[in-house]
Parts: structure tokens; C-alpha cells; sequence
């Protein structure tokens, strides 16, 4: 049918969920869009009937049909389980983008008013220390994986990007810590280098992320969009809503392949729940997002020019500092709907294109190589030994294969050998022992390993293998760290 009202799916949430997206949805309905919202129970309610994921399949199909989603806050309750009903929308829907826009707005005091702070952060949302892959590998050491893909990068480099140029932005940070972690942060900022000259309307710059922490406490006007991996961008966008005034001003989009959920930033604030107090303005400027992404971006537009005449006018929400008499949730949201269709005295409407989206595929994606080749491996065990006895041990162990023994590290820090007199380090009990092939240049193959691991099982506890390889002659793993 042509006139068919726009379908979103509508999750209200737990806590203030429910006040904040009522408000946001009278705007969105005040703004004279036509949606028809499809109201979904996702988080506690969700947990409180036995769902264990935290979203019913009735929410996942909506999902599935509107492919957009206005959310509330969820909350994780404690005692049903480990599951996150967040967790579990941004795998099923691959929400690999979030974008998190803040700006300095009118009235909202911050130590940073009169610097016109207009800064997005591009957190990459569904890889890196995210993926929860961790193991406690001896009763004292636990591990976490980092999984940083090329795919991955690119998605998120071009998601910038393109956002850059859909809002007219000028310039593109990309922050990470490629000096310490070279394979995983070090892929991001090297596909940033890559894709940069595609966009050569765009100033882009690489900034180390502890760099970028300290530039944006001394001198955040500078930046404009920055890109990021997923716990950087998590620590970086709390700190850019806190610079412009806090939760409940912070609006988000997560974007997918081909969904997007629009969400405040801000989580489900047990504490002022049900009170009719908390500020809808993160919400309501989440729902803007969304009219933009649906292309009616005329009434993104008015909304946001409407939030800005309204704290112009003085209206005040109670979590904004030296606030002697705050407007309710709904006060403050009628404010707004009487002032739709007003312009702002301090910022005009903003010009947006429609965003481009990166390519997704649902093949399995891979860089090809045209060598390859193992040339060592390295075995995490668990020992009490001092590093002198457990390398004489290996070497021993080794006598008589095609391996030797290259050195043993602790923590990072290469235990064995090391020079006479080097600083001890605090030892733990697990090591990680490096095999090369004997003969240079030759392979290193499955049968050779696993012969290897035998030999050590009899005398120690192995808990995991690492293969050393050469991708077209460049060594595929991390040098170790001499003390
Ligand atoms: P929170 O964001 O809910 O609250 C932090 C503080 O900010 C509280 O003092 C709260 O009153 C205040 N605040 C937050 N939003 C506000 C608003 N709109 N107006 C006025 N004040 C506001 O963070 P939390 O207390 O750490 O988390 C509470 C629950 O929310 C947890 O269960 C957590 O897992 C969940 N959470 C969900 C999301 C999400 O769904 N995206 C995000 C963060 C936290």
C-alpha cells in the first residue's frame, strides 16, 4: 500500500525506559511523521518470564520486519543468569557501528560552555576485548581475547567516513594504541591510512587513544569525529557526554548491516525511576537520529532545533547542575512539542546527506596471502618452577626433536634467557614457552607439534598452543619484551 504508516519497533524498557520513550514518541508523533510503533518487550520483563536471552522471539521478529529500533535502557538483573538483553540485540542484529554525537547545547553548563564542543564518536560495537572470549588459564591467571578483524576495521573506518561526509563533518580522528598492541590496534589505524585517501575532502589524523584522553580534557574543540575499537570508544564517548553535560543529553545510534537501534546513552536509572524527573532530551535526540536514518530528515531537523529553543527559553530537567525548579519527564517533553517548528537562536538546522552504508556480505571474509608457513609455536603451561629449571626441563624435553627451545616469557616479559645480573620481574605461574624449528627456514607441521605437546604433557600442564606464522615472509606474531 503507498500510504503505509512507517513501522519501528518500540522497546520501553526498564527503569526511566518507559517516561523516556513515551516522551520521545509523542515528539516524534508531534513532528507529524506518520510511524506506527510496534511496542516490544525486551530486558527485565523479559528475564522475569524465563526468557533467558532477555528478548522474546515476538521482539526479534518485529526487528526483523521494521529493521529499526527506538529502545529504552535495559538492565542486567542480577540473579538471572549472565545475560545481557543489550548483549543480545547487538550480536543477533551484528550492530557492528555506534555512533555517539554530543554537542554543547544552550543552558547546559559544563566547565567546557563557550567552547562549541560538536564532537561523534564512531565506537566499533561488536569486536575487540568485546567478544567476552576469556579463560582463567591456571586458578590465578585469567585471559581475555582481543579479536580485531580487517573486516572488521574496514566497516567501522568507512562508517566514519561516511558519516563525515553524510553530516559535513571536516575531519576524522582515528585513536588507538597500535604502539603497544601493533596486530590489533595497530590493523585499525593501518586500514584507517588505507581508506583515508578515498576521502580526500577529509582531514584525517591518527592519535595515540591515551593522547587523545588528555587532548580532550585540555583542548576537545580540536576534534571532530573520532574512530575507535570497541572499549576505547566505550571509555572515550562516557567522557565526551560527561564534557557536554552529562547521561541524559547523550543520545546513539547502533547501526548494522541492516538494522539500526536508537538508544540514549544513558542505562535504566533504578534510582529516579517512576518519579516523572528524569531528562528525555538523550532519547528524544535519539529518536532524531532515527528520523534522519528513516529520511525524514526535515523532522530530525525541527526536533533538534526544538530541544535547542527549549533550553534556550530556561526550561531546566533536574539532572541539570544549579537547577532550582526542574520541569517533570513530561513537562519538559510538551516544552519541546510547543516548540517544533521555532529556530534556534544559538545553532541552525544541520545539513545531512543520506549515509552511505559500507558494504556486508554473508560470505566468509578472508585476506588471501600468497605464502605462508609455521615457523614455531608457542605453549602456555602452568608451572611453580624458577625460569632456569623449567627452560633446562624443555630443552631436555626438545633433545631429539626438530624443535628448540627460543625463550620463555612471564607476563610478557622474557624470563629465559636473559642477560647476567637483568632486574627480576614478579613471576606467576604461567609461562609461555617459544619452539622454532631447528633448521631455519623449514616448516614447522601438525605432527611436529603435536609430538611436541605429547612430550611436554607427560611432565606439565599445557593449557594452549599459539602457531608462529609468516604471512608472505612478515611474522605473524608479537616480538617478546626484553627487560
Ligand atoms: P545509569 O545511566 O542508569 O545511571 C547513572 C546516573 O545517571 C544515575 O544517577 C541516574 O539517575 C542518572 N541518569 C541517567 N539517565 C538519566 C536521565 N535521563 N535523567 C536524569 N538522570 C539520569 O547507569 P547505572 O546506574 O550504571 O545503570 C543502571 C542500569 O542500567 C544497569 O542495570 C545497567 O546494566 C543498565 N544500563 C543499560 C544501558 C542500555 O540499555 N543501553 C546502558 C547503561 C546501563
Amino acid at each position: 500500500m503507498l500510504f503505509d504508516k512507517r513501522k519501528i519497533t518500540v522497546i520501553p524498557g526498564d527503569g526511566i525506559g518507559p517516561e523516556v520513550v513515551s516522551a520521545a514518541l509523542k515528539v516524534v508523533e508531534a513532528s507529524g511523521v506518520d510511524i506506527e510503533p510496534e511496542i516490544s518487550l525486551a530486558g527485565a520483563g523479559a528475564f522475569e518470564k524465563g526468557i533467558e536471552s532477555g528478548v522474546p522471539d515476538e521482539t526479534i521478529e518485529s526487528i526483523e520486519r521494521t529493521k529499526v529500533v527506538l529502545k529504552g535502557p535495559l538492565e542486567t538483573p542480577i540473579g538471572h543468569g549472565n545475560k545481557s538483553a543489550n548483549v543480545t540485540l547487538r550480536t543477533l542484529f551484528e550492530t557492528f557501528g555506534n555512533l555517539r554525537p554530543v554537542r554543547e547545547l544552550p543552558g547546559v553548563h559544563t566547565p567546557f560552555t563557550g567552547r562549541n564542543l560538536d564532537i561523534v564518536i564512531v565506537r566499533e560495537n561488536v569486536e575487540d576485548l568485546y567478544t567476552g572470549i576469556e579463560y582463567m588459564q591456571t586458578p590465578g591467571v585469567a585471559q581475555a581475547l582481543k579479536v580485531i578483524s580487517r573486516t572488521g576495521c574496514e566497516k567501522i573506518i568507512e562508517l566514519a567516513f561516511e558519516f563525515a561526509v553524510a553530516a559535513g563533518r571536516k575531519r576524522v580522528h582515528c585513536a588507538t594504541k597500535a604502539n603497544i598492541m601493533k596486530l590489533t590496534e595497530g590493523m585499525l589505524q593501518h586500514t584507517f591510512e588505507e581508506i583515508a585517501p578515498r576521502y580526500s575532502q577529509i582531514e584525517a589524523k591518527h592519535i595515540l587513544i591515551d593522547n587523545c584522553a588528555h587532548q580532550l580534557a585540555m583542548r576537545p574543540e580540536q576534534f571532530d569525529v573520532i574512530v575507535t575499537t570497541n572499549m576505547n570508544g566505550d571509555i572515550l564517548s562516557d567522557l565526551t557526554s560527561g564534557l557536554t553535560g552529562g547521561l541524559g543529553f547523550a543520545p546513539s545510534a547502533n547501526i548494522g548491516n541492516d538494522v539500526a537501534i536508537f538508544e540514549a546513552v544513558h542505562g535504566s536509572a533504578p534510582d529516579i525511576a517512576g518519579k516523572n524527573v528524569a531528562n528525555p532530551t538523550a532519547l528524544i535526540l535519539s529518536a532524531a537520529m532515527m528520523l534522519r536514518h528513516i529520511g525524514e530528515g526535515e523532522a530530525a531537523n525541527d526536533i533538534e532545533q526544538a530541544v535547542l529553543v527549549t533550553l534556550e527559553s530556561g526550561v531546566r530537567s533536574g539532572d541539570m547542575a544549579g537547577t532550582a525548579k526542574p520541569s517533570s519527564t513530561t513537562e519538559f517533553a510538551n516544552a519541546i512539542i510547543s516548540n517544533l517548528g521555532k529556530e534556534s537562536r544559538t545553532s541552525g538546522a544541520r545539513d545531512f546527506r543520506a549515509l552511505q552504508m559500507p558494504e556486508s556480505s554473508t560470505d566468509v571474509q578472508a585476506v588471501e596471502t600468497k605464502k605462508r608457513r609455521v615457523t614455531g609455536v608457542d605453549v602456555f603451561l602452568e608451572s611453580t618452577m624458577q625460569p632456569d629449571d623449567l627452560a633446562a626441563d624443555l630443552n631436555e624435553i626438545c633433545s631429539g626433536t626438530t624443535v628448540a627451545l627460543q625463550m620463555i616469557g612471564n607476563r610478557g616479559n622474557t624470563v629465559y634467557p636473559v642477560d647476567e645480573g637483568a632486574r627480576r620481574v614478579t613471576l606467576v605461574d604461567q609461562y609461555r614457552c617459544r619452539f622454532m624449528k631447528k633448521t631455519r627456514g623449514d616448516a614447522l607441521t601438525n605432527a611436529e607439534i603435536l609430538a611436541l605437546l605429547t612430550r611436554i604433557g607427560e611432565a606439565h600442564i599445557w593449557h594452549h598452543v599459539e602457531k608462529l606464522q609468516q604471512f608472505d615472509g612478515e611474522d605473524a606474531f608479537s616480538r617478546t619484551q626484553k627487560k
